[in-house]
């Protein structure tokens, strides 16, 4: 397993593959891997002749209140996963290599990165699509791969693929979980025990809007909004940001539900954000 530290030399590498006609996937991570990195990785290994696991805790895609000085890192937890899960190579750049002290230049995401997440995150996306489009042009890979879990982020990184042409193909995965039904996240490790249960209300309330709109026929997204809002209420230790039941294509809102249909939830707990989402079709 390779270590790559600088841009030239992820470049080189991957310049040599593509001349070898060798295809290669990219699973872009802040680190601090759990089940659910995991699992993009056996995709893309799946999928592609090598796979490359970048690990960056990227600076600019946190607002300056957010967590990015006590963000999880585990830089020898991660390498000896990645280990032995048969990585080719992992994409470790420096801080200063991804941003020199000159750097200006930011993708502007638009109303996909403004709403939802968008609202309390300002500016969140663009640093994520900046990033990702930096990861992109470093590693050229043909596919990449995202988790559902991130749902917005999915939906802007499609787009930017899209729109600035990348010959990058965006795959999304879905939601790997603990065995109670929270999505597995880096930041589960700032929960502790009380706020570890109370963060089963997310993947209820998930279940609870699901089961009013495929088995009570419920279809007015203001109606199952409140079911899902009263539950979470029960549930002192959260503080709820948003529940909305959007269009999955392009987020945008709905009046009536007609399947499929997004349901995301963002809540903090104490200090920790967490977000959900869960896709209700007619046929699974
Ligand atoms: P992060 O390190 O949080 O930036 O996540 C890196 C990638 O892993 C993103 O594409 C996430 O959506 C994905 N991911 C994180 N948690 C999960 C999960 N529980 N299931 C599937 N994918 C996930």
């Amino acid at each position: 397993m390779q270590i790559i530290k600088t841009i030239k030399e992820m470049q080189s590498m991957s310049r040599k593959l593509r001349a070898e006609g060798r295809t290669m996937g990219l699973v872009p991570t802040m680190g601090a891997l759990h089940e659910g990195h995991l699992s993009l990785v056996r995709y893309s290994r799946g999928e592609n002749d090598l796979t490359v696991v970048s690990i960056f805790v990227n600076p600019v895609q946190f607002g300056p209140d957010e967590d990015y000085q006590k963000y999880p890192r585990d830089k020898e937890g991660d390498l000896g996963k990645l280990l032995a899960l048969d990585v080719d190579a992992v994409f470790m750049p420096y801080n200063s290599e991804m941003y020199p002290d000159d750097f200006s230049i930011s993708v502007r995401t638009g109303s996909t990165g403004q709403v939802l997440c968008g609202v309390s995150r300002p500016g969140h996306f663009d640093g994520v699509a900046t990033v990702v489009a930096k990861l992109f042009n470093a590693v050229m890979p043909d596919r990449a791969y995202f988790g559902q879990k991130d749902y917005q982020q999915t939906v802007v990184i499609k787009k930017l693929a899209r729109e600035l042409n990348f010959g990058t193909e965006v795959v999304v995965c879905p939601i790997v979980r603990e065995l109670d039904g929270l999505a597995m996240s880096s930041r589960n490790a700032y929960l502790n025990d009380e706020q570890r249960s109370a963060s089963l209300i997310l993947y209820r309330a998930l279940k609870l809007g699901e089961k009013l709109i495929l088995s009570g026929g419920m279809a007015d997204v203001l109606l199952v909004r409140e079911e899902m809002v009263r539950l979470i209420e029960t549930e002192s230790l959260v503080d709820m940001d948003y529940v909305e039941i959007v269009n999955p294509d392009d987020l945008a809102p709905i009046q009536a539900i007609t399947p499929p249909v997004l349901i995301c939830i963002a809540v903090k707990i104490g200090n920790t954000r967490l977000i959900d989402n869960i896709i209700v079709r007619l046929s699974k």
